[in-house]
């Protein structure tokens, strides 16, 4: 069972989370004081840490700036809003994460598995994240609020090239030349067939998909944000 410290001076916000977590198989601890949280982990192991940035003793960049002179445990900061230089300073400061109230629990839930994840196997960056889907390239896994989504090896490869050309049109010419390895995969129209595959593991509604949509006559875009 990983073991959470969460440094939270909301009390409501951190009994919620602390409940939600314990009730996904995690042991957590809470403190309301950056020192307080401090002290214990130079005592304690802790596998993660939730980190508030707005705290009354000290703000959260600078416990984490603390916190990185003699532990290299992964950071989950969670902040007001969703404050663009917030996220910087974050990560600059070496978070990894980062993540806007008000939040989704399940999201946290999923970041701070992916987080927990990284630092057990101690690998490299590369993860690409959209909302609850979670892309990791080396271990050529997908995932949805952290749980494992059943893909072949040619979705996920489709999956992943709409990923990385996210926001732009790709035709299914252009998919399929990204493609080409996989020469099974012949037909114009199997590209559709896959795509409404990877939409019923991947979207709220595969009917109404708002993650890789579909531009008449043109071809396929995967939505970096959802409206
Ligand atoms: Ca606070």
């Amino acid at each position: 069972m990983p073991r959470i410290l969460i440094i939270e001076d909301d009390l409501q916000q951190s009994s919620m989370l602390s409940d939600y977590l314990s009730s996904e198989h995690m042991q957590i601890t809470t403190c309301a004081l950056g020192s307080d949280g401090l002290a214990l982990l130079q005592k304690e192991h802790i596998d993660a840490l939730i980190l508030d940035v707005g705290l009354p003793d000290m703000d959260g960049f600078e416990v984490c700036r603390q916190v990185r002179t003699f532990s290299q445990l992964p950071i989950l900061m969670l902040t007001a809003r969703g404050d663009e230089m917030d996220r910087i300073i974050g990560l600059e400061i070496g978070a990894d994460d980062y993540l806007p109230k008000p939040f989704n629990p399940r999201e946290l839930l999923a970041r701070l598995r992916a987080i927990l994840r990284r630092a057990q196997h101690n690998t490299p960056d590369t993860i690409l994240r959209f909302g609850r889907l979670e892309i990791n390239e080396a271990a050529h896994t997908a995932l949805i609020d952290g749980e494992n989504i059943n893909l072949t090896g040619y979705q996920f490869d489709l999956l992943s090239v709409l990923v990385k050309h996210a926001g732009r049109v790709m035709s299914r010419d252009q998919l399929m030349d990204e493609l080409k390895g996989h020469d099974l995969e012949a037909f114009d129209r199997s590209i559709d067939v896959h795509i409404s595959r990877i939409r019923s593991q991947i979207e709220d509604d595969p009917k109404k998909p708002r993650r890789i949509l579909t531009i008449r006559g043109t071809g396929y875009l995967f939505a970096r944000q959802q409206d």
